[in-house]
């Protein structure tokens, strides 16, 4: 992204200090030594866009509107990028149909439903995250608290819980519904009919299990991994950024993904952009790939192209045999959701994936750039 300076207007006190004082390049703010504070660049007008995972423009939780449409209405109605951002992806973690994300959200291996959240708001620099949370149907809305209320930016486990008590939440004793409580049950029963084998052989029957799953139509593969990133720009240039989700599948308890971890499952830089994943979180986590997509951007990439270093980068460094397919390629999908600061976007994927957008023009669900043609498991 090549910005030019004539786009951008310099807000607030810091135009007066920029009138008088060195002209800058984009992203390198002078400091307002009057106010003591760095000067905020913020583009002229930006046409506002909300940009997320397929689901964000499925579900709807028994109302009107799905997770862009809502986030998108509220920037336009002068909203808080990251509220509007956490409203929306609230229709997807309450409503029960998706099994990826908060309330009836698949569970660990041990059955019990376990969270991670993160957002970030790009122009007040605050960041809030929350892992392996239990009992809360929003961890999204525990994310914020945790970035507005306190010094911290990640609680995890009880004492997230206990945070979220603190902070009013609801806390409830399982967020299983029949339909992931009864999936669960069935993964059970297929993987440990003796009960446990030794451990390398439980792993292979696990993952031969949810792809048996998968063909019989038990399980969705989206949902194998299953996570809302949504991503929003508001008319001033406002940049925020949340992901939430239930994490991997039948996962190790305590398991965390990526999309608690700042710079992995989400990255927001106010001046730059936001990127955002769902897919193998372990692949995003050893590479920090959304950090890296932003940093891509800041060096002038487009999203798409800034989303595709990211994934080379992946494909590059997987070479366990495990994590391959018979091309010798990942054997598992990853998609990044991308967006700079001009409103410009991108959805791209390991696999051919879909992404939702909400524009002017009212919500759609697009294509995403893949890095290869057909399935991970071809
Ligand atoms: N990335 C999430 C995780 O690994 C899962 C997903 O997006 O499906 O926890």
């Amino acid at each position: 992204m090549n910005i030019n300076r004539r786009d951008f207007v310099l807000s607030g006190a810091a135009a007066a200090f920029a009138a008088a004082g060195p002209k800058t390049a984009f992203g390198q703010a002078p400091f307002d030594v009057a106010q003591g504070r760095p000067t905020m660049l913020t583009p002229r007008s930006v046409k506002p866009v909300v940009i997320s995972s397929s689901n964000g423009n499925r579900f709807k939780n028994g109302g009107t509107m799905t997770c862009v449409e809502k986030a998108f209405s509220l920037i336009t109605k002068g909203s808080d990028v990251l509220d509007a951002l956490v409203e929306g992806v609230n229709i997807v973690e309450l409503d029960p149909l998706d099994t990826s994300v908060g309330y009836g959200g698949l569970p660990n291996a041990d059955g019990v439903v376990q969270l991670d959240s993160s957002c970030i708001h790009g122009l007040k620099k605050r960041a809030g995250a929350v892992a392996a949370i239990e009992g809360v149907r929003t961890p999204s809305r525990v994310a914020l608290a945790v970035a507005n209320e306190t010094d911290h930016h990640l609680l995890v486990g009880r004492g997230a819980q206990e945070f979220a008590r603190n902070m009013g939440f609801t806390i409830e004793d399982d967020l299983n519904t029949d339909t992931s409580r009864a999936r669960w049950l069935e993964w059970k029963r297929r993987i440990d009919p003796e009960h446990y084998l030794d451990p390398k052989k439980r792993a292979e029957r696990g993952r031969q299990v949810m792809l048996d799953m998968v063909r019989e139509g038990l399980l969705d593969e989206n949902h194998i991994y299953g996570t809302i990133n949504c991503d929003g720009v508001s008319p001033k240039g406002e940049v925020c950024g949340v992901t939430t989700t239930s994490g991997l599948a039948w996962k190790i308890p305590g398991r965390v993904g990526d999309s608690p971890i700042l710079g992995a499952g989400l990255y927001v830089d106010g001046a730059v952009g936001a990127a955002g994943s769902t897919g193998r979180g372990e692949a995003n986590l050893f590479n920090l790939c959304s950090f890296l997509i932003v940093e891509e951007m800041r060096r002038g990439a487009s999203p798409k192209d800034a989303g595709m270093a990211a994934l080379k980068r992946i494909a590059a460094n997987t070479i366990e045999k495990r994590l391959l397919n018979d091309k010798g390629r990942p054997n598992f999908g990853l998609n990044f959701y991308v967006l700079n600061a001009k409103g410009e976007h991108a959805g791209v994927s390991m696999y051919d994936a879909t992404y939702a957008v909400c524009t002017e023009n009212g919500p759609q669900t697009v294509r995403t750039e893949a890095l290869y043609e057909g399935k991970p498991t071809e």
